[in-house]
């Protein structure tokens, strides 16, 4: 919680998994006023009071370092500060989508890699992809990437134009909810593809860790199906 004094903000709390919070230079922390109204609040990583420190061990995104920041009295001057709207506000819709283009990324990646697998392991003396089954597969997974690759570049395009920035509300949260989970299942199929290689080698199982990330980050999928059900008029 963020209270008032004088000019200033005093922030208080922690947050754990905060992206590439070491080598950060500015901050932005997002946290709820007395009136429960969310705020951001931006100031320098020396500001007193705060402290950060890296989680060694986590699943996939090893290129990128990760924390609990700390806030104890930290203080933040009021013209640093300004309102953010909770989840469905368009700031977030960036944060969405980027989420989606990773995780879009990965799955094309991984099935570039499947389908050169598949064209060169061979099973019985034949190369893999000469298996319907196999063959299919690949052509069921190049299908659910590009149908991916249209939602996301049409959400973006939405979200670049300030004109359409309120409708790219829905697709952002699509794009977090549906390519995510979607390109879990392409990379996931990708992986068995790559057999034991698949599940030994940092080069093919690193896809599917990343996909995960992007699944829960930006709040997780389920958040996400909520929004969209809101959107189309449902309550629950
Ligand atoms: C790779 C990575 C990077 C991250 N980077 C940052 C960062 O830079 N800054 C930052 O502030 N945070 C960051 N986070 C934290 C991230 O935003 C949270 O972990 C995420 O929003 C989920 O919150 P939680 O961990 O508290 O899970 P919880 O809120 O406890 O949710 C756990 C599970 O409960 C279910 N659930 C939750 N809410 C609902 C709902 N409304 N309806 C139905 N089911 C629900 C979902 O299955 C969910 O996965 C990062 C996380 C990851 C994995």
């Amino acid at each position: 919680l963020a209270k008032k004094d004088g000019d200033d903000w005093i922030l208080n709390g922690t947050k754990l998994f905060v992206t590439n919070n070491i080598v950060a230079d500015v901050h932005v922390a997002l946290g709820l006023d007395e009136n429960k109204e969310m705020k951001a609040f931006f100031f320098e990583g020396n500001a007193p009071g705060f402290e950060h420190s890296v989680a060694e061990n986590k699943f996939g995104m090893k290129g990128s370092g990760g924390g609990t920041a700390t806030y104890k009295n930290v203080r933040v001057p009021s013209d640093m500060v300004c309102s953010a709207g909770i989840g469905d506000t368009s700031i977030y819709y960036y944060a969405y989508i980027f989420a989606a283009t990773i995780a879009l990324g990965a799955a094309e990646g991984c099935l570039e890699k499947a389908i050169e697998w598949a064209k060169n392991r061979t099973a019985n003396f034949k190369p893999l992809s000469s298996m319907q089954a196999v063959a299919q597969k690949l052509a069921k997974l190049k299908s659910m990437v590009v149908v991916a690759n249209s939602v996301v570049y049409d959400a973006a395009a939405l979200y670049a134009n300030p004109e359409t920035i309120n409708e790219a509300c829905l697709k952002s949260q699509i794009c977090k909810a549906y390519v995510t989970e979607l390109a879990e299942e392409v990379t996931r199929e990708c992986i068995k593809l790559f057999g034991g290689m698949g599940y030994h080698s940092s080069e093919y199982y690193h896809y599917m860790s990343d996909v995960m990330a992007t699944i829960i980050m930006d709040l997780p999928t389920e958040y996400h199906y909520g929004g969209i059900a809101k959107l189309m008029g449902l309550d629950h």
